[in-house]
C-alpha cells in the first residue's frame, strides 16, 4: 500500500519521522508523500526525514500561539487548524493522488495541536478526496495526569468520526519505569514504526520476489472499512545466523516451502498465536475484533502456506469472524520472521473506558478548582465586610 502520511503536532511529527526511517532502513516503500504540521516551530525543526517544504507551521498569526504551540488546548489546536485551512490545503495539493491508496493522519491525543488539529485535517481530507483516511492516535499514559486524559477522551470520538478507522497506540501500556520520558518515547516510536510499516507495506520493493499469497491495498482497506478502533499485534523470531545460511542453501532448491514443510507450518502458526497473545499497540479483547489481517514477513524459505492458512483459521475461530485475511511479505535479506496482525473494530478496549472515567474526574476537578479560584480572588480583592465601594 502507498500512503500519504501527515503527522499533526509533536508526537505526530516524530512518529511520522520514524515511519520514514524504518521503511528506508528495511527497503520498504510505504510513505509516498510525507508531511508534518505543527503550531510549534521548535518541534518542526527537530524533524529529520521530511523535507522543509513539507513541514508546515500553522497559527503564526494567531495571538495565542504565534508559532509557540497550542498550550495543550485541543480547542485551540482545532481552531488554528480551521483558520489555517488554506495553508494546509496548499500542501495537500501536492499529494500525488494517483499514486496513493490512503491517507494516514498521526497525532498524540493528550496534547493540543494533534488532538484538536488531527481530526480537523482528517475531515478536510475526507471531504476533498475519495481515498480512505485512517488515523493513528497515541493515548497518553496515566502519569501524564487528568488534563492529558481529558484531551484524549474528548479527541477520540471526534477522531473516530473523522476517519475511516483509528488505530490506537497506548503509551500507558508501553511505558517502562526505567526509561526517562524522551528515551521511552524514542523506544516506543520505533516499536510503532515497526508495526505500522510492516503491516501496511507488504510487497517486495523491486518485484524480484513475488509473494505467494500477496496482500494488497484492497485487503488492508477491506479490513479497516468496518471503521471504529483498530489495534496491532506483533511478534518476531530472530533467525540464527547459521540456520539462515544453511536454510539459504536448501531454500534455493525448495523455494517458498521451507526446509521442512511441517516444521515451517508449525512455526508460522506459532508465531501468529504468539503475536495475538502479546502486547497489542493498544490492549483490547481480541475476541471483540470484527475483522483481522495477518502479514507474515521474512525470507520466503521460512514461509509455509499451510501454516498461514492454519493460523488464519485459528484466528477466525478466536475472534468469531469469517473475515480474516492472511498473506506473506517476502523479504529476501531479512534476518527475522515476523507476524503482524491488524485487529479492526475492537469494541472492548478497557484503556479507553478508563480514560473516559479519568477525564470525567479531571473535568470536575478543573471546574471545582476554577470555581474555588474565582471565590478566592473575589475574597482577596473585596474588603471583609463589603464596606468599600469599588471605583
Ligand atoms: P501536541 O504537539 O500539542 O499535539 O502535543 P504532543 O504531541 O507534544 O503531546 C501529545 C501527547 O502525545 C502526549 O500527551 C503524550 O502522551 C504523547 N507523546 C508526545 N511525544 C511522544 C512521542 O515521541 N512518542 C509517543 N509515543 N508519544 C508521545
Amino acid at each position: 500500500m502507498k500512503l500519504a502520511v501527515i503527522g499533526f503536532g509533536n508526537a505526530g511529527g516524530k512518529i511520522t519521522d520514524r515511519l520514514l526511517e524504518y521503511e528506508s532502513s528495511t527497503g520498504r516503500e510505504l510513505c509516498r508523500f510525507p508531511a508534518v504540521i505543527n503550531t510549534a516551530n521548535i518541534d518542526l525543526e527537530k524533524i529529520e526525514n521530511i523535507p522543509p517544504e513539507y513541514r508546515i507551521l500553522i497559527g503564526q498569526t494567531d495571538e495565542r500561539s504565534k508559532g509557540h504551540g497550542a498550550g495543550a488546548d485541543p480547542d485551540l489546536g482545532a481552531e488554528i487548524a480551521e483558520q489555517d485551512r488554506l495553508e494546509i490545503e496548499r500542501v495537500l495539493d501536492q499529494v500525488p493522488l494517483h499514486e496513493v491508496d490512503a491517507f494516514l493522519v498521526v497525532a498524540g491525543l493528550g496534547g493540543g495541536t494533534g488532538s484538536g488539529g488531527g481530526p480537523v485535517l482528517a475531515s478536510t481530507l475526507a471531504e476533498r478526496y475519495g481515498e480512505p483516511v485512517y488515523g493513528l492516535g497515541i493515548l497518553p499514559s496515566e502519569d501524564e495526569g487528568g488534563r492529558a486524559s481529558l484531551n484524549a477522551a474528548r479527541s477520540i470520538p471526534t477522531y473516530t468520526e473523522a476517519t475511516d478507522a483509528l488505530i490506537l497506540f497506548d503509551n500507558n501500556a508501553w511505558r517502562e519505569g526505567r526509561d526517562s520520558v524522551d528515551v521511552g518515547y524514542e523506544r516506543t516510536n520505533r516499536e510503532i514504526a515497526k508495526r505500522v510499516v510492516t503491516l501496511l507495506a507488504p510487497g517486495a520493493r523491486d518485484g524480484s520476489t513475488v509473494a505467494e499469497n500477496a496482500m494488497d491495498a484492497s485487503d488492508i482497506n477491506r479490513t479497516l472499512s468496518v471503521g471504529g478502533v483498530g489495534t496491532i499485534a506483533y511478534a518476531e523470531t530472530d533467525l540464527d545466523e547459521s540456520t539462515t545460511r544453511q536454510q539459504g542453501l536448501l531454500g534455493r532448491f525448495r523455494p517458498g516451502d521451507g526446509t521442512d514443510g511441517a516444521d515451517a507450518a508449525t512455526k508460522v502458526h506459532g508465531l501468529v498465536r504468539r503475536a495475538v497473545r502479546s502486547r497489542l499497540t493498544c490492549p483490547a479483547t481480541v475476541e471483540s475484533a470484527e475483522r483481522a489481517l495477518v502479514v507474515v514477513s521474512g525470507p520466503p524459505r521460512e514461509f509455509s502456506q499451510k501454516g498461514l492458512e492454519r493460523a488464519r483459521r485459528w484466528l477466525e475461530t478466536e475472534i468469531g469472524s469469517v473475515e480474516v485475511l492472511a498473506g506473506d511479505d517476502p523479504r529476501e535479506g531479512s534476518d527475522t520472521v515476523s507476524a503482524t496482525i491488524l485487529l479492526s473494530n475492537v469494541t472492548d478496549v478497557p484503556r479507553v473506558d478508563r480514560l473516559q472515567d479519568q477525564a470525567v474526574d479531571a473535568k470536575e476537578n478543573i471546574e471545582a478548582q476554577a470555581a474555588d479560584r474565582d471565590t478566592a480572588i473575589e475574597e482577596l480583592v473585596t474588603d471583609t465586610d463589603n464596606e468599600l465601594d469599588p471605583v
